[in-house]
């Protein structure tokens, strides 16, 4: 089922530099760029409303250059040392108590890579982040599967509030995984589940919809078989992630045809069967849907329903348009 590349290099390190030689031209931020933060809502499993914060750190580039990944352009070329990432927390918490009257009672710390990684936020600092992060009911951080280690666990047991971890598990096909660069295998994300399991440690897993070098008829498949594998290993929630084109390593890949982005109606035909499988537990990311360049008629209702259905965790009737349905 998975699409030879016709122009990916075979050897991995090759195919790190050659994603690495696509990238753009950006202006990257600086050791004194502000970290940004916005509020956030999120439904829990039982239908309560969670209010809280989503934090952007800008630490070094994360070492893997996966296909797909652009958040390289909000990282560092270099390590911002010792203590730089504690700093960037107290403004970021800070400015999001600014921004509102409701306690927040989540904070989400994701920094365009992995929480555990040690040239990113170094371990000397986890005590201090430990005893910042105090107020908080819940901590969501990201973390690559293979960097779930003791030094995860040694976090989680500083922390007075729950631990989640946020891993990119993208799609449950080890040849796609290989082909995304993403270097890990669905037997070391089971490995990587269990131990957080076995810990008291949540997990949330994020999945692509339609990734590179997956035929569009097949994409609706794979992903509700990732989803289900996700739910499998323990996940709490399932973020659904639609794939999008970028330019570099994604705009070549679209262009030798092998990655074409996902339809609406294959985004909506995700969130139901997904909502199907596991109701409570599966969401799908929204943002920047305007993009996908579907049906300008329907567009805004589509997107609304699929908001709808992320707050309702119910598959809602579905929108007749004149034009495209
Ligand atoms: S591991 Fe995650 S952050 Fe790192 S390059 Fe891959 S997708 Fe991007
Ligand atoms: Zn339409």
């Amino acid at each position: 089922m998975v699409q030879q590349p016709s122009h990916l290099p075979s050897e991995l390190a090759t195919r790190s530099r050659w994603v690495r030689s696509l990238r753009p031209p950006v202006s990257r931020p600086g050791r004194e760029t502000e970290p940004r933060v916005i509020l956030d809502q999120e439904w829990e499993t039982d239908g309560s409303l969670i209010h809280g914060a989503v934090v952007f750190l800008i630490n070094r580039e994360c070492p893997w250059s996966c296909v797909m990944c652009d958040l390289w352009q909000h990282t560092t070329p270099v390590p911002l040392g010792r203590g730089h990432a504690l700093h960037q927390l107290q403004k970021a918490i800070h400015n999001a108590q600014q921004q509102t009257k409701t306690p927040l009672t989540q904070i989400k710390i994701y920094n365009s890579g992995s929480f555990f990684d040690t040239r990113a936020i170094y371990p000397e600092d986890h005590q201090a982040i430990a005893e910042l992060l105090q107020p908080f009911q819940k901590v969501v951080v990201e973390s690559h599967p293979t960097l779930v280690t003791h030094s995860a666990m040694a976090f989680a047991d500083r922390l007075q509030p729950r631990l989640e971890i946020a891993m990119g598990l993208e799609c449950a096909e080890d040849t796609v995984l290989h082909q995304l660069n993403k270097r890990f295998t669905l037997e070391d994300y089971v490995k990587s589940a269990k131990e957080l399991k076995h810990s008291g440690i949540g997990h949330r897993a994020f999945v692509m919809i339609q990734p590179p070098f997956v035929r569009p008829e097949e994409a609706l498949g794979l992903c509700l078989r990732t989803v289900d594998f996700a739910l499998q290993q323990g996940a709490d929630r399932v973020s659904l992630i639609p794939t999008r084109s970028a330019p570099g390593a994604m705009e070549a890949l679209r262009k030798s045809g092998d990655f074409t982005q996902p339809t609406m109606e294959l985004m909506e035909a995700c969130l139901e069967g997904a909502i199907r499988q596991a109701p409570g537990r599966v969401y799908m990311d929204t943002w920047n849907l305007d993009s996908f360049g579907s049906c300008s008629l329907c567009r805004k209702e589509r997107i609304e329903r699929l908001v709808h259905m992320n707050q309702q965790q119910q598959i809602l009737p579905g929108h007749k348009c004149p034009e495209c349905s």
